[in-house]
C-alpha cells in the first residue's frame, strides 16, 4: 500500500518508520526545503519515551539530551525567588525521562528513515481527490500522483485537514497565549542543567543552557488577539514590544534575538475535531499529531503524543492487513480518549506558564517551592507523569 504522509515534523517520520517496518510504502512530503530543527527544549517521558525505545532511539536521545536538575524562577534583578528540583519528577517517571531540544528529536527520528523512505522537501499537497480505488494527489510543484492512503502529519496549521475537513477556524481552540523560541551562540551567563525563568504577569521568558556554547530561549505571553505576523522581522518586533520593558536579562535576550535567523513563533492552541463527523478520518485520509489533536505547549507532551499516535496508526494498519477503514476506526477508538484527557490536563496547566494576575503568579511560585516536598510533588505530577496507556505490540 502506498501511503502519502504530509509533514516531516515528529509524527510524519515516526509514522514512515513504522509503516516501512510493517511492509507499507510511505512517501513523505515536507513544505520546508530541509528538515526543520527549530523549537525549544522538550521534556520526553511516558509512552512517547517507550516508542523511542522501540525504535532504538534511546542511546542517541540520551546522548543528545539533558538531565535537567532544577527549575529556577528569578525576579527582575536576577534573584532566585522560587523553584524546585527536577529529581523528584525524574523519579516519578522511573528514570525514563530526558529533556532535549525539539530539533534534536526531529533529527534523530528522521535519521531512522533517511535514505530508506522516499522524502520530498520543498513541496506541499495542493488538492486531494478520493475515489473507491485510491487518492489522486496534486502537488504545488511536483507532478500529480496516486496513493492508496493519505495521512496529514502537517502540524497545527495542517493543509491536509483544511483540504479534506474544512478551515482551521472550525477546529482550533486558541488558548490565549503566543509562544516563540530561538537559539543563540556564546550567550552569557550560562547555568548548566537549570531552566531559568523570569515571569511577569501574563508573560514569561525562559533560558536553557546547552552544550557547544548554545543557549535556547522560550517566550510565552498572553494575548487576546489570535492573529500574529507571518514574517520574521515583524515577529521579532512584536516580541520586543512585549518584553522590551522587562527586567532580568530581557534587553540582552532581545539583542540576541535580533541576530537570530530562525525563530519558532505560533499561537498556543488545541485542535478539537468532532467525533460525530468521523473525528480525524474521512475515507482514505486520516490525521495524526498536532494536525489531528494538538494538545498545545501547555501539555508538554505534543511530541510524545505525535509519536504514540503514529505508532498506533501504523500498527493498526498492519493488524487490519491494510483494511484501512477498520484500522482508522481502531486507531481512533484506542487513542482518542487518551488524547482528550491530555487536552483537559493541558488546560489545567495554563496558569503555570504565565499566570494572568499577581495573585496567580504568587501562588504559582509558592507551589513551585512546595514541590520540594515529595508528597506534594507526587500529588501534583504523579498522575501526569505515568501514562496509563498500554502500548499494543503489533509485531
Ligand atoms: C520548527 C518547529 C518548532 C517547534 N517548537 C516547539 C516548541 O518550542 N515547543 C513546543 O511545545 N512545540 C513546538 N513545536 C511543535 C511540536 O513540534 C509539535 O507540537 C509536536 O512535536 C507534534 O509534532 P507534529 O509532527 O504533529 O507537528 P510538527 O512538529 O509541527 O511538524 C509538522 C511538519 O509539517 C510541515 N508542514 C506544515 N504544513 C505543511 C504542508 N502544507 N505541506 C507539507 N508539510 C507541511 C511543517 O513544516 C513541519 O515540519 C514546533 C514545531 C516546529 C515545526
Amino acid at each position: 500500500m502506498r501511503v502519502l504522509i504530509s509533514g516531516a515534523g515528529i509524527a510524519g517520520p515516526t509514522l514512515s518508520y513504522w509503516l516501512a517496518r510493517h511492509g507499507f510504502e510511505p512517501t513523505l512530503v515536507e513544505c520546508a526545503p530541509k528538515l526543520r530543527t527549530g523549537g525549544y527544549i522538550i521534556d520526553f517521558w511516558g509512552a512517547g519515551f517507550d516508542i523511542a525505545d522501540r525504535m532504538g532511539l534511546l542511546p542517541e536521545i540520551r546522548r543528545k539530551g539533558y538531565m535537567v536538575e532544577e527549575v529556577r524562577v528569578v525576579d527582575r534583578n536576577g534573584r532566585h525567588i522560587a523553584g524546585f528540583s527536577v529529581k523528584s519528577l525524574v523519579r516519578l517517571a522511573q528514570d525514563r525521562y530526558v529533556s532535549l531540544p525539539r530539533g534534536d528529536l526531529a533529527a534523530s527520528t528522521f535519521g531512522k528513515i533517511e535514505g530508506r523512505v522516499e522524502t520530498i522537501f520543498g513541496d506541499s499537497v495542493r488538492a486531494i481527490e478520493q475515489s473507491e480505488r485510491g487518492v489522486h494527489v496534486t502537488f504545488e510543484r511536483g507532478a500529480p500522483r496516486d496513493f492508496d492512503l493519505v495521512v496529514g502529519a502537517d502540524g497545527l496549521h495542517s493543509r491536509v485537514r483544511e483540504l479534506v475537513f474544512g478551515p482551521e477556524s472550525q477546529f482550533e481552540k486558541y488558548l490565549g497565549y503566543k509562544v516563540a523560541a530561538f537559539e543563540t551562540q556564546a550567550y552569557r551567563p550560562r547555568d548548566d542543567l537549570v531552566y531559568v525563568m523570569y515571569t511577569q504577569v501574563g508573560q514569561q521568558v525562559a533560558r536553557f543552557t546547552m552544550r557547544d556554547d548554545r543557549t535556547m530561549f522560550l517566550f510565552i505571553f498572553a494575548d487576546e488577539d489570535a492573529s500574529f505576523p507571518a514574517d520574521l522581522q515583524n515577529q521579532k518586533a512584536l516580541l520586543r514590544k512585549q518584553f522590551g520593558n522587562g527586567g532580568w536579562e530581557c534587553p540582552q535576550i532581545l539583542d540576541a534575538l535580533d541576530a537570530a535567523s530562525d525563530l519558532y513563533f505560533d499561537r498556543v492552541s488545541q485542535i478539537r475535531m468532532d467525533p460525530k463527523h468521523g473525528l480525524w478520518t474521512r475515507g482514505r485520509v486520516t490525521l495524526i499529531g498536532d494536525a489531528a489533536f494538538c494538545v498545545s505547549l501547555l501539555a508538554g507532551q505534543g511530541s510524545a503524543l505525535a509519536m504514540i499516535g503514529a505508532y498506533i496508526l501504523a500498527g493498526e494498519l498492519r493488524r487490519a492487513n491494510g483494511d484501512y477503514s477498520k484500522a482508522f476506526a481502531r486507531y481512533q477508538q484506542f487513542f482518542a480518549p487518551f488524547v482528550l484527557e491530555k487536552q483537559k490536563a493541558a488546560l489545567r496547566f495554563a496558569g503555570y506558564f504565565a499566570p494572568k494576575s499577581r495573585a496567580a503568579l504568587f501562588l504559582r511560585n509558592l507551589m513551585f517551592n512546595l514541590l520540594a516536598f515529595r508528597w506534594i510533588a507526587n500529588f501534583a505530577f504523579g498522575r501526569g507523569l505515568s501514562d496509563k496507556l498500554r502500548l499494543p505490540d503489533y509485531e
